[in-house]
């Protein structure tokens, strides 16, 4: 019996452990609510804790970045209607790369809104395979999804305008071969912001990035990704999950900012109460540098292990 008791908890943990990795696309955080919020100028935040959506609203109708889960879609739904607008406004439906927790709702959304759906080109197989001709998960019958028919194709540098709105979809690949970083400018009171919504710049577990015959120039297209990042002039800075900018964090600060009294005028500094904890353009960066220092501590690692 003493020497049982060790071995079958070696067991319970190879079974936890096991179990662990096979839900792990189910983080609580992707389908818990969030309060949907006005960031700046006429883009909100519609997403859940861990997923992010975004909604820039016109006076021509909607344009929504993301999907997420088709479980979530409910959620987004209610995020649009709590903040005033009607989900059959969304009229442009675009997503941050294609895989299953930004685009598996697609489908569902294009039913229920009749947006027009655009992707860009190197996911476009990805999306209307339902995930199928992914290179990394396409085998992977838990990480497929409803697929959804693109109406509009897009290239690196495209625009996609509606209502006075333009968004640029910024190509950068690795993560997904069609993986996009979607900028626009905001305007809040008397100043313009950039903004940077990241597509992922993440090395998932399992990736190869030598030796990959599903997607040779993966490596190549990871540093296109970082050069291209840092290339962009970012003030507001987001990305396609919370964890990436400090969603958290940063909507705890923002509300406390509101809630507080404007500052007085001997305080200094905020004359217009809170800065925006949004505008991030240090943070941007750092994100940005410690993501390619990942990135090239792995692409070390299996270089040597290949030789
Ligand atoms: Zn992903």
């Amino acid at each position: 019996m003493r020497q049982l008791i060790p071995i079958l908890s070696r067991v319970l943990i190879l079974i936890l452990a096991t179990a662990g990795s096979a839900f792990a696309q189910n983080d609580p955080e992707w389908t818990e609510p969030f309060p949907p919020f006005r960031i700046a100028g006429n883009l909100y935040y519609v997403g859940s804790k861990g997923l992010a959506n975004y909604l820039i609203t016109t006076p021509q109708g909607n344009i929504l970045i993301n999907s997420d889960l088709e479980a979530n879609v409910p959620m987004i739904q209610a995020s649009i209607e709590k903040l005033g607008f009607k989900f059959k406004d969304t009229k442009i439906l675009l997503i941050s790369h294609a895989h299953w927790d930004h685009d598996a709702g697609s489908a569902k959304i294009k039913e229920l809104t009749g947006a027009s759906y655009m992707v860009m080109d190197a996911d476009v197989p990805v999306v209307e395979s339902g995930g199928k001709a992914d290179f990394q998960y396409g085998n992977r019958s838990e990480f497929l999804y409803p697929p959804a028919k693109v109406d509009r194709v897009l290239h690196d540098g495209d625009e996609v305008k509606l209502g006075g709105a333009v968004l640029v979809a910024h190509l950068t690949p690795g993560h997904t071969k069609g993986c996009t970083t979607w900028t626009m400018k905001v305007t809040e009171g008397d100043k313009a912001y950039n903004v940077v919504i990241v597509g992922s710049p993440n090395v998932n577990p399992g990736y190869k990035l030598v030796h990959n015959n599903s997607y040779p120039q993966i490596a190549q297209d990871y540093q296109r990704m970082f050069d291209s990042l840092k290339s962009l002039p970012c003030d507001i800075f987001f990305g396609a999950h919370g964890g990436y900018f400090g969603l958290e964090e940063k909507y705890a600060h923002m509300e406390e900012g509101r809630r507080r009294p404007k500052a007085a005028p001997t305080s200094g500094g905020e004359k217009d109460g809170a800065a925006n904890p949004f505008i991030d353009p240090d943070g941007y960066k750092k994100f940005v540098a410690e993501k390619e220092q990942e990135f090239r501590t792995e692409l070390a690692k299996q270089t040597l292990a290949a030789k």
